[in-house]
This record gives C-alpha cells, sequence and structure tokens, in this order.
C-alpha cells in the first residue's frame, strides 16, 4: 500500500504546493525550512532541513531560512553561539597541525 503523502502548503501564499517543487511558483518562497549555518572555519554548512514553524535550527542553533527571510515570526532574539561548536573549532586549533613547538 502506497504511503499517504502529507500536503504541503506554501508558507506564504498558503497555496497547495507540488511535490517537487523547491520554491513555491506563486511567490517564489522557499518550500523548505533550511538552516542558513553555511559553515565556519572548520565546520561543514548544516543543511538541516527543520520544521516550518522552526525559527532556529533544531541540529545546530542558527535561524534558519524562513526566519532570514522574514516569513514567520521570531520572538526572540539569536541566542549565544552553541558551545558545542565553540569547542569543536577549539579542538581543531589544537590539532598538531597548528602547533609549532
Ligand atoms: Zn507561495
Ligand atoms: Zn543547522
Amino acid at each position: 500500500m502506497a504511503e499517504k503523502k502529507e500536503k504541503k502548503f506554501c508558507i506564504r501564499c498558503f497555496r497547495e504546493l507540488g511535490e517537487k517543487e523547491k520554491y513555491c511558483v506563486q511567490c517564489g518562497a522557499p518550500t523548505a525550512n533550511r538552516c542558513t549555518y553555511k559553515g565556519g572555519l572548520v565546520g561543514e554548512p548544516c543543511g538541516n532541513v527543520n520544521d516550518p514553524d522552526a525559527v532556529y535550527c533544531s541540529k545546530c542553533g542558527a535561524p534558519t531560512e524562513y526566519r532570514e527571510l522574514g516569513l514567520i515570526p521570531g520572538h526572540y532574539e539569536a541566542a549565544t553561539r552553541p558551545r558545542e561548536e565553540e569547542e569543536d573549532e577549539m579542538q581543531a586549533f589544537n590539532h598538531p597541525f597548528f602547533r609549532h613547538d
């Protein structure tokens, strides 16, 4: 039995979206609420797809694309950078490659 696909609607104009639409053909809004984190010195871009109402990425805490584009309201300013990430970067700098002693 085929799985019943959940209908998706545009976050902006509420049009029903086709399965393959990456952007709403009516208003141009992205149809997936991706994380905007593009990667840092050592980090990879996140690329996590969040729930349509997510203001911040559930994986890394960066603002989501819908938030950046002003498609959903954000009630809170961004918190400090996720701690995990800072520690990762510190570890990278302690890597033997960066040491000169
Ligand atoms: Zn739309
Ligand atoms: Zn993320």
